[in-house]
């Protein structure tokens, strides 16, 4: 067994944060990095340690793989944990960390290798007769083998990315009288956007399964063998094929279901020794089959909901899981308790596509936070949300005996918490919380379409438009005024919230 002392953190925003909260509980030092324009920013004054990446393309800074191992070693740190997104889901930097004789908070570089990428780790369900969504893989073929595919397997169809993460690389293909058409103007798409995404052109195609559902399981292996899984999160609500409402239990999931799906799960980290956290990830459909999607090998965004309902910190059993040590309790000591809601608020414009949107947080609010609410963020007062980055400004996350107590808990704990300043989705999120639909559990992955005219935000008066246009101005120039007018400033989020209450 080895004993990590310090770790170099190679993200950024509110999963470093999270990161060095359990590192500090650990009595374990962190290492951050930050790029010029991140001053200011949470992670990077809450780290023992900081090392800037100056300025430049991702690719330079926190896609920098070389530099920041060089960085770890600089540091002396004995590890390099990788949050989400960026490169935690890179084998070569995986393999890249092993042989630098760092250890890499994540499973083995063969593991990313084996999983990660979507065609593969279908291939291995294929193997393991783990049920798969009808389609084809698109290596080798030409444009017209893949048409006919396309065709036998029915439209609508979905066009993947292999190397695929965050939604990106996907088209959907229907029938509307011009499919030969749009499908392969539809392939060409999808494999640029890959291609600049990824540096890999390779797709899918699928089956597209019309109104399903979203559910994940939550899995740990530990490196002596052992496996467990921490129950299901549903995070059917989604726009641009990316989850911004999760929760756990799943409305749908019954005793014998979770069993079938914990198993299916299971059996795939067996077969490949997984060690670490991971989440497997299935679409559900309307008829009530499940169907293996992808899996992610990695600490998922939305890990705070599986925290709240079985009390476990994942990111301590990571770090147990990566010094060697055995999985802390045994899939009968893992309970599931109560219901747990999470929101992703993002700096985007539901009316306009949800496009991300930039600016400076002006006043970030969430003093009145009560029993069971929790909000993670990488974002303070006066920090800038640019489009270098994810538009992730926080996760604020319920936790609740029952589904409708947590969803009542969420809709009181939304209005707590404001980011003034950047347009965010923030009076969006509340509307699907208190939309029937989604009381009722009817939560499919269409339910952003299906439900857009209910969901758009009711008309203010002139006069309200006009101080909704005035108050962050207003919080700014307060701000500058300094101590003296503190308590005015405080004052804003009330009257911003008081307004943003009539919109519904
Ligand atoms: P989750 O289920 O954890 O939300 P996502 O696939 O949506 O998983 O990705 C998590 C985060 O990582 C998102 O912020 C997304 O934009 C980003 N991301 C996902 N895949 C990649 C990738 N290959 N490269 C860079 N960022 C990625
Ligand atoms: P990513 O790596 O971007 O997360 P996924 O394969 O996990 O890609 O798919 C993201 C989302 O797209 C899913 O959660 C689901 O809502 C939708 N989706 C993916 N495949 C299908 C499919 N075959 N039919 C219907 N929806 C799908
Ligand atoms: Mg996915």
């Amino acid at each position: 067994m080895i004993k990590i002392h310090r770790v170099l953190i190679a993200n950024r925003g509110e999963i470093a944060v999270r990161i060095i909260q359990t590192l500090r509980e650990m009595g374990v030092a962190s290492v951050c990095l930050m790029t010029e324009e991140e001053a200011g920013l949470p992670h990077t004054l809450y780290a023992d340690e900081v090392i800037s990446l100056g300025v430049g393309p991702l690719r330079d800074t926190y896609l920098n793989q070389d530099r920041i191992i060089e960085i770890a070693r600089q540091t002396k740190s004995d590890a390099i944990h990788p949050g989400y997104g960026l490169l935690s889901e890179n084998a070569e930097f995986a393999f890249k960390v092993e042989k630098a004789g760092l250890i890499f908070i994540g499973p083995k570089a063969v593991s990313i290798k084996a999983m990660g990428d979507k065609i593969q780790s279908k291939e291995r369900c294929i193997r393991l007769g783990i049920p798969l969504i009808p389609g084809v893989q698109a290596e080798g073929l030409s444009d017209e083998k893949l048409l006919s595919a396309a065709k036998k397997i029915g439209p609508p169809v979905l066009i993947k990315a292999s190397a695929g993460g965050g939604g990106k690389g996907m088209r959907i293909v229907e029938d509307n009288g011009t499919f030969a058409q749009r499908f392969i103007e539809a392939l060409g798409e999808a494999r640029r956007e890959a291609k600049a995404a990824f540096g890999d052109d390779r797709v899918l195609i699928e089956k597209y399964i019309q109104n399903p559902r979203h559910i994940e399981i939550q899995v740990f292996g530990d490196q002596h063998g052992n496996y467990v899984h921490l129950f299901e999160r549903e995070c059917s609500i989604q726009r641009r094929y990316q989850k911004i409402i999760e929760e756990s239990p799943s409305p749908i999931m019954t005793d014998v279901l979770r069993a079938k799906m914990t198993e299916a799960a299971l059996k795939i980290c067996r077969d490949i020794n997984y060690v670490g956290a991971g989440t497997v990830e299935f679409i559900f459909s309307e008829q009530g089959e499940f169907f293996f999607l992808e899996m992610n090998t990695r600490l998922q965004v939305e890990h705070p909901v599986t925290e709240w309902v079985t009390g476990l910190d994942l990111v301590r059993w990571q770090m147990l899981v990566a010094q060697g040590e055995v999985l802390p309790l045994k899939q009968s000591e893992i309970f599931h308790r109560g219901h747990a809601l999470e929101v992703r608020l993002c700096a985007e414009d539901p009316d306009n596509a949800f496009l991300p949107c930039i600016g400076t947080i002006l006043k970030v609010a969430h003093q009145n936070l009560g029993p069971g609410q929790r909000l993670d963020t990488g974002y303070r007062e006066g920090n800038g949300v640019s489009v270098s980055f994810d538009s992730l400004l926080g996760k604020l996350c319920v936790h609740a005996l029952t589904r409708h107590l947590a969803i009542e808990r969420m809709i009181q704990a939304l209005k707590s918490v404001c980011f003034l300043g950047v347009k965010n989705n923030r009076d969006y999120l509340g509307r699907i919380l208190r939309h029937p639909a989604f009381q009722a559990g009817k939560t499919y992955t269409s339910f952003v379409q299906t439900f857009a005219k209910d969901l758009l935000p009711k008309t203010l008066t002139c006069e309200e438009e006009a101080l909704m246009l005035a108050l962050p101005i207003l919080a700014s120039q307060i701000n500058v005024v300094g101590e003296k007018n503190g308590r005015v400033a405080d004052k804003i989020p009330d009257v911003f919230e008081l307004i943003r209450s009539k919109l519904g």
